[in-house]
């Protein structure tokens, strides 16, 4: 009865043809030069529906999430520090903007 199949979940994440880099999701580049800074401020809990599109890889410190709510989006910031996570939310933007702006906290282009 000590037989667990304990090789099998990589096997089968082999066979359905996940990457590491999907598993992993996308890391965010280094802040570039001159790259906007984002008015970071406390989560405002405005929408409890939000729908979560996108997210960067939860191996780093940092994780960040792009937010769909209402026809608006949002990136939220987790930081995970010592004491716990600490939120914070980007501006909310129309849908073409807050792409624009994943795109390019993705790019180290903002952060
Ligand atoms: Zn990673």
């Amino acid at each position: 009865m000590s037989d667990v199949p304990v090789a099998r979940t990589s096997q089968s994440a082999l066979e359905i043809g996940i990457t590491m880099e999907e598993f992993h999701g996308p890391h965010v580049k280094p802040p570039r030069e001159g790259h906007l800074a984002i008015d970071w401020s406390g989560p405002t809990a405005r929408c409890k529906s939000v729908r979560v599109r996108g997210h960067t890889c939860e191996c780093l410190p940092t994780v960040y999430e792009l937010c769909a709510a209402g026809g608006l989006g949002h990136i939220r910031r987790t930081e995970k520090l010592a004491k716990g996570d600490r939120v914070s939310e980007s501006p909310w933007l129309r849908e073409a903007e807050v792409k624009h702006l994943w795109r390019n906290l993705l790019e180290g282009d903002a952060r």
